[in-house]
């Protein structure tokens, strides 16, 4: 049965009237990346950068992080790989950068605000990325946006280093495709004016969910509130899909929701064009896929966005899932 699964992962995601969805991977390193190879992935939706940084004394060189991001780039032969920058912060502290104590770390100087406030560091990730984006096909984002002052910062750097890398006569990748994560409401709920300034949204329901319940993810007494199915979320997500469609710019979904078998009809139902989601489950993910139709999902998704309730959306989705068999 398992073989059955995987050798039909292999093939294209396509529901039964038509509509293909990517199905993608998240990793987290080398290992991740070649699994995902293996389970059909049609590229790395989400690399996460941060096992380049932690649980060592010094920051990695730029040649150490271009190694690295160039190898999963080619395991992955000529696919596209999203290559998120560095996401640490106040609750994943770095011994090598100079970081406050805060209150609270979920709401402090992390991701994107730390990569600005840390230049020399952000440059050397970003050159590496550059140059690793000659040998393999590669995509950059980033994560945590709140506002479009900072996507219009981020990109300032990225342009000047490659400016720095034309004048010092390094190959390297330009232009790249460039794209944010959406996991702060803010940036879901202005999404309209942030699809101008990228080239894609990547919508992080982790930290959308977290920030939208306001509950803390990881905290056990408030994991009754940490569901991304909760209408708010679904609305949110459903919002941030029609400003995305109405520049002409695409949408993937590289929470743990995306690969969860009661998300994917009500995620792809409201329009979500990519899924990204750990290796494993690809095979999965595709069945669910290949059972069901898109108009069908798109009822679905209208009905769980009206719905007051996780609980609701979840027994809707568990019904829908059994009548495809
Ligand atoms: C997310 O927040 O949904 C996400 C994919 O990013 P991370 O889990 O790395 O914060
Ligand atoms: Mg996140």
């Amino acid at each position: 049965e398992r073989q059955k699964l995987l050798a039909s992962s292999l093939q294209p995601a396509v529901t039964r009237d038509g509509k293909r969805v990517e199905v993608v991977a998240n990793a987290g390193n080398l290992t991740d990346a070649q699994l995902a190879a293996q389970n059909g992935a049609k590229g790395i939706g989400l690399l996460r950068t941060e096992f380049l940084f932690l649980t060592r004394q010094t920051p990695p060189s730029e040649e150490e992080q271009f190694q690295a991001i160039r190898d999963i780039g080619l395991a992955l032969k000529g696919q596209p790989v999203i290559v998120r920058t560095l996401d640490v912060g106040g609750d994943k502290p770095l011994p090598y950068i100079p970081m406050e104590p805060e209150a609270n770390p979920f709401l402090g100087v992390r991701a994107l605000r730390l990569s600005l406030q840390q230049p020399d560091l952000f440059r050397t990730q970003l050159r590496a990325i550059l140059r690793a984006g000659a040998l393999a096909n590669l995509r950059i984002m980033f994560p945590m946006v709140a506002t479009l002052e900072e996507v219009e910062q981020a990109r300032e750097f990225l342009s000047q280093v490659h400016s720095d890398l034309e004048s010092e006569g390094i190959v390297h990748a330009w232009p790249i495709e460039t794209g944010i994560m959406v996991e702060i409401p803010s940036a879901a709920i202005k999404a309209e004016a942030l699809a101008p300034a990228v080239d894609f949204f990547s919508i992080g329901t982790n930290d959308l969910t977290q920030y939208t319940l306001a509950a803390e993810r990881g905290n056990p007494h408030l994991a009754y509130l940490g569901d991304g199915l909760h209408p708010a979320v679904l609305r949110l997500i459903e919002q941030v899909v029609q400003a995305a469609h109405q520049e002409g710019k695409w949408v993937g979904v590289c929470g743990e929701l995306a690969g969860e078998a009661e998300a994917v009809p009500i995620l792809v139902g409201l329009g979500v064009d990519e899924l990204s989601i750990n290796p494993a489950g690809i095979p999965k993910v595709k069945a669910i896929l290949r059972a069901m139709t898109m108009s069908e999902a798109q009822s679905l998704a209208q009905k769980a966005v009206k719905c007051a309730k996780a609980s609701e959306v979840r027994r809707m989705a568990t019904k829908f899932l059994q009548a495809l068999g």
